[in-house]
């Protein structure tokens, strides 16, 4: 894979990031507090009905920018250094590192029986197994195993929600969370000496979905194969974009998320037309 000078300055920042983190969580993870305790204890319906599934087995904890609600403390701990890690990258990468957080996000951590219990009554993200509404998270994870892009792909939810709202289109919205957590999770790993790039699914001609179906989607493509397709080429269509240069991206983002169509986006931020 060949790495834009806009993906090299994302690397380096996140290279640096460890460093950032360590100081501000402790060695041992967050610190378990009573759920009364806690910054914000206002839940939306999704997470009163996770809370409710094992109330006497959640244990709560929050870092800077984040809730947890949790059972096993190696996985809170995990998870709270991932997340801080997201979202402070993603921030910086839409150039909002400093803008103060209001409202700290929850993340509700829930092993494979809730998981499957939540999993019935909630509309979950097709590809990641995670679920992102609001300002909560919900994933499943058990031990200190790390199980893939998830956590990653849904802060990117949650952070480009928090910047840009709620109207941001749905190839956008995916494709986003996908290239984020692509460049975060193998960054995550290299800034701890493993070996880590960039690995992406790659699709054939005959999947490929017209620009034009592409970002008018409003709904998941009814087949699994056509899903496949839609996030891996939304990812790759935000991948050329964020090559163009972070500024115009950024300018591109926040275009679409106020309801300028494509085209019209594409013209008057990119220069050029589609035909
Ligand atoms: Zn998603």
């Amino acid at each position: 894979m060949n790495l834009s000078l806009p993906t090299l300055a994302l690397i380096a920042t996140l290279l640096a990031a460890p460093r950032l983190l360590a100081q501000s969580l402790k060695e041992d993870g967050p610190t378990e507090v009573p759920f009364q305790s806690l910054s914000s204890t206002t839940l939306g319906a999704f997470g009163r009905t996770a809370l409710a599934l094992n109330p006497d087995s959640f244990k709560h904890a929050e870092s800077a920018n984040f809730i947890y609600h949790y059972f096993d403390p190696i996985t809170a701990k995990q998870v709270a250094t991932e997340a801080e890690f997201f979202f402070r990258t993603i921030a910086k990468d839409f150039g909002r590192e400093n803008e103060a957080v209001e409202q700290k996000a929850h993340i509700f951590m829930l092993p494979d029986k809730e998981w499957e219990e939540f999993k019935r009554g909630a509309s979950l993200d097709p590809w990641t197994g995670g679920m992102h509404t609001g300002n909560e998270l919900f994933i499943t994870r058990d031990g200190e195993r790390p199980q893939g892009p998830t956590l990653g792909h849904e802060v990117g939810h949650l952070v480009v929600q928090r910047f840009f709202g709620d109207n941001i289109p749905l190839w956008l919205n995916e494709g986003y969370a996908e290239y984020i957590s692509g460049v975060l999770y193998a960054s995550y790993y290299r800034a701890r000496k493993y070996a880590a790039k960039p690995h992406f699914a790659g699709m054939t001609l005959e999947d490929y979905i017209p620009l034009e179906k592409l970002t008018t989607l409003t709904t998941y493509p009814a087949q699994e194969r056509e899903v496949a397709a839609f996030y891996i080429e939304s990812r790759k269509l935000v991948s050329f974009l964020q090559q163009r240069g972070k500024e115009l991206f950024r300018a591109f983002f926040a275009d679409l998320a106020k309801g300028t169509s494509f085209d019209s986006a594409v013209q008057s931020v990119y220069g050029v037309s589609r035909r």
